[in-house]
């Protein structure tokens, strides 16, 4: 008996470091390996089954800028803000991780092109609403904004290829301006400027 309750602990314990393993420290959320395992099982179902799939590629703007002025741990506050929002307006079925410093992605599986913007926009425009206080001193640091950009799986490509495609349509949005989200219909676009 007493052996079979170590094996339970031992197996809790391995859960809970596998857990930790897939998880970004700073923020709480998914990191880049959950992000890779999540969308590469998201990109078989969509593969076989023929459902939509959507990626949503996002970047903090001038984040460099607040960094510099603030500092690091100003910047921190910043990145958890932003995972923050994308979490409250992702459904619970889609990934939400930090995929590197300040860009993060959402695995959306089920979602169409339309459904993906639609819950981007949601995100891009909280995020620009928001007044953040800088949180040690209560200094006002302006709006953040992000830049996002969507592709929506096409049978029987790589997941390389879908990824590429996103970061294509956020460096698009980078260039157009910043704070807006393009799509993979280039005219699908949306933003602060344009509205
Ligand atoms: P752009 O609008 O083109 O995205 O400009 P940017 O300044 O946001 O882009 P850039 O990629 O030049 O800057 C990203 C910066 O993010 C550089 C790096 O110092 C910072 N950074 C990366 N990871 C972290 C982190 O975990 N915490 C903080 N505070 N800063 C980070
Ligand atoms: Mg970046
Ligand atoms: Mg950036």
């Amino acid at each position: 008996q007493a052996t079979s309750k170590e094996v339970t602990k031992l197996r809790d314990n391995l859960e809970r470091v596998r857990e930790e393993a897939m998880t970004d420290a700073l923020t709480g959320i998914a990191n880049r390996k959950r992000f890779d395992e999540s969308l590469r099982k998201a990109r078989r179902e969509s593969d076989t089954q023929g459902t939509p799939l959507s990626l949503v590629l996002c970047d903090i703007d001038f984040f460099k800028r607040f960094n510099d002025t603030w500092g690091h741990q100003t910047g921190d506050q910043i990145i958890r803000f932003v995972a923050g929002c994308l979490t409250r307006h992702a459904p619970e079925s889609h990934v939400v991780a930090r995929y590197g410093g300040e860009e993060f992605g959402i695995v959306m599986p089920g979602a169409t092109p339309q459904e993906a913007y639609a819950i981007a926009e949601k995100i891009r425009s909280t995020v620009e609403s928001k007044k953040l206080l800088r949180k040690s001193t209560n200094e006002d640091l302006g709006n953040i904004t992000i830049s996002m950009g969507i592709a929506s799986f096409e049978a029987g490509e790589s997941i390389e290829t879908l990824i590429e495609r996103a970061d294509t349509h956020l460096y698009r949005s980078k260039t157009e301006g910043r704070n807006r989200t393009t799509t993979d219909g280039a005219e699908n676009q949306l933003g602060r400027s344009a509205a």
